[in-house]
């Protein structure tokens, strides 16, 4: 079942949320939301979404992802998000941005970053406005995580670990991908450089399906270029429900929250569903999936490639640095998460909750 609508009493807990602000603008139209969930490894870093069905309890889901991806990824970073409510395809981007980036001003333990519907022209503006965001431009000393694929990046380190978990070999394996954007595409292409073979990708307008491969340039050609991956020629189109029952080894969700649920968890033909989005399966469904021997790797695990970038650029690292933090720490997440999932016989968000759990909790004790 998805979870219901955002109350203190129902979600506060021993991590938090920290705070919770609704912000409203009249002279730009905005209305978003923010939620710093845990400062106690540091500043909160997580992204701004900008979606016209955002709500808060998403963004407060969210935020707490953000907490233990950062505790997990042992950064020196807590966990926040905040979401404007727009159409990105409709909305008057930079002035929302800009008005947004003023009423946040005072959230100082926040630092915002890129999410769906915001990229780094938007961190620029962010940046302009009060001197904090990550995910900014090269010009502005930023590392582009989108640009070089660091989320995907870390999702194929993490397909490489899992693998032997579930019995498969990435070469010659298949893979659906829900999302083909920055996430999904760059996953695809790491994945291809390991010999897996993408047969089906997604976007919000629609599906499509070739079990004999999908050219992961070409397509991320012709979805530049026309706007949709439905536009590329040879593949047939399926309904979007239809990719994630599909046979394949890999299933990668990429795009939004709760698609994966009790309703298809029990087609699911994958053995192995990597979490590219955040919060894209309910528990009930990642519960279904333990059952039926799927490996579910969690999203604040699998996912953490961008965050790791992100906390490289606002430490002044350099782009070098990059690729060989995130191999190195989803490698040993991972391994460890698996590994525990298997000798406790649970599921592997439970022994991932574990240990984000403990180095959350840790730092919770120097504090005032
Ligand atoms: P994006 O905006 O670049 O891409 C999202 C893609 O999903 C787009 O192609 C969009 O058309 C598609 N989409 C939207 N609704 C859809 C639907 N109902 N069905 C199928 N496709 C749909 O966003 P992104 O940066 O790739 O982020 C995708 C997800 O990954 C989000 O959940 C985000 O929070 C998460 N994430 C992103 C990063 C990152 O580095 N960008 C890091 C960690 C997690």
């Amino acid at each position: 079942m998805a979870p219901t609508t955002f109350t203190t009493e129902r979600f506060c807990d021993d991590l938090g949320p920290q705070m919770v602000v609704h912000l409203y603008e009249p002279r730009s139209g905005l209305r978003a939301m923010a939620v710093i969930d845990n400062t106690a490894c540091g500043p909160a870093v997580g992204g701004v979404r900008m979606a016209a069905d955002v709500t808060l309890t998403e963004v407060y889901r969210l935020a707490r992802a953000m907490t233990l991806k950062n505790a997990a990824a042992g950064l020196p970073h807590g966990g926040g998000k905040s979401a404007i409510v727009a159409d990105p395809a409709k909305a008057d981007k930079p002035q929302l941005i800009r008005a947004f980036a003023r009423a946040i001003r005072h959230l100082v333990d926040y630092i915002p970053g890129p999410d769906m519907g915001t990229d780094e022209s938007c961190m620029a503006v962010i940046h302009d406005e009060n001197g904090r965001s990550v995910g900014l431009p090269r010009v502005l000393g930023g590392i582009p995580l989108d640009e070089i694929g660091a989320t995907g990046y870390g999702l194929a380190q993490c397909a490489e670990v899992a693998a032997p978990f579930c019995g498969l070999k990435l070469q010659g394996a298949t893979v659906a991908v829900e999302g083909f954007g920055n996430v999904g595409r760059h996953a695809a292409a790491f994945l291809g450089k390991a010999g897996v073979r993408l047969v089906a990708a997604s976007d919000s307008r629609g599906a499509i399906y070739n079990p004999d491969g999908i050219d992961v340039a070409e397509l991320a050609s012709v979805k530049r270029q026309t706007g949709s991956v439905t536009a590329y020629g040879r593949a047939k189109q399926i309904p979007l429900p239809e990719l994630f029952t599909l046979p394949c080894d890999i299933l990668l969700p990429a795009a939004r929250p709760d698609c994966i649920e009790s309703g298809n968890a029990e087609k699911i033909q994958a053995k192995l569903v990597l979490q590219g989005a955040n919060i894209p399966a309910t528990p009930s469904a990642e519960t279904i999936l333990h059952r039926r021997g799927v490996i579910v790797v969690p999203d604040f695990i699998a996912n953490a490639g961008g965050v790791i970038c992100a906390a490289v650029e606002y430490a002044g690292g350099s782009e070098a640095d990059v690729f060989h933090r995130i191999g190195g720490k989803i490698r040993e997440n991972t391994e460890v998460v698996l590994k525990r999932s298997r000798d406790e016989k649970c599921e592997p968000r439970i022994a991932a909750l574990a240990l984000a759990r403990e180095r959350v909790k840790a730092a919770m004790t120097f504090r005032r």
